[in-house]
């Protein structure tokens, strides 16, 4: 293990879209030897969230003094007051760990982390069919009020528009489909390293 050379992934998507299923079932591929990065983010937890699984829970105060410090690699008011990031101390957990660090971060922040790991990083963008059915998902979920979704849809589709930036779309048309083209993804570039 010597020679090992840690990767990155990214998933991004508008939320509803099913990004979330996708990661959890590649995360649960153990031959794909891949942790997740655990985001720091303001607000609060939904449902059964669990802080240091799901996200590291932070004050705003102290998200803003963690960004005046420079201990993220990216960061992004996803919505208002709302702060979501990946710390630089996550990346170098994981790869500490000999083992590929998966994200679910949204579209900005997975072009950022692209951008400063351009060879190591395959960005994948999950398409989901439509900005109907994601309204439908949302309201599915049952976890948000109207306001927070409707915020949600706004971002969407200003979101779709920049899935050719990225190296990957899988079109999540289909759940099963979607898994095994991920799968597919992930091990290609294990293997081959390179995203084009
Ligand atoms: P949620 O509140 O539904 O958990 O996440 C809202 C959005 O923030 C999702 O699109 C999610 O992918 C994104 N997000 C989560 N963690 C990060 C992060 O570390 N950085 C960025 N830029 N976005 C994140």
């Amino acid at each position: 293990m010597g020679d090992f050379q840690g990767k990155l992934f990214v998933f991004s998507a508008p939320s509803g879209s099913g990004k979330t299923t996708i990661v959890r079932h590649l995360l649960q591929q153990e031959r794909l030897n891949l942790s997740f990065s655990i985001s720091a983010t303001s607000r609060a937890p939904r449902g059964e969230e669990k802080d240091g699984i799901d996200y590291y829970f932070i004050s705003l105060k102290e998200f803003k003094s963690k960004i005046k410090n420079e201990e993220f690699l990216e960061w992004e008011e996803v919505y208002r007051d709302n702060f979501y990031g990946t710390l630089k101390t996550e990346v170098e957990r994981i790869w500490s760990q000999k083992k590929h660090v998966i994200f679910d971060i949204d579209v900005a922040g997975g072009l950022r982390i692209k951008k400063k790991f351009p060879n190591q990083t395959l960005a994948v963008f999950v398409k989901p069919p439509s900005v109907d059915e994601l309204k439908i998902r949302l309201k599915k979920r049952k976890t948000e009020s109207e306001e927070k979704i409707n915020m949600r849809i706004a971002k969407a589709s200003v979101e779709l528009a920049t899935a050719p930036q990225f190296d990957k779309i899988i079109k999540n048309y289909d759940l099963e489909t979607a898994l095994a083209e991920a799968e597919e993804l992930v091990k290609n570039f294990i293997h081959s390293g390179n995203s084009s």
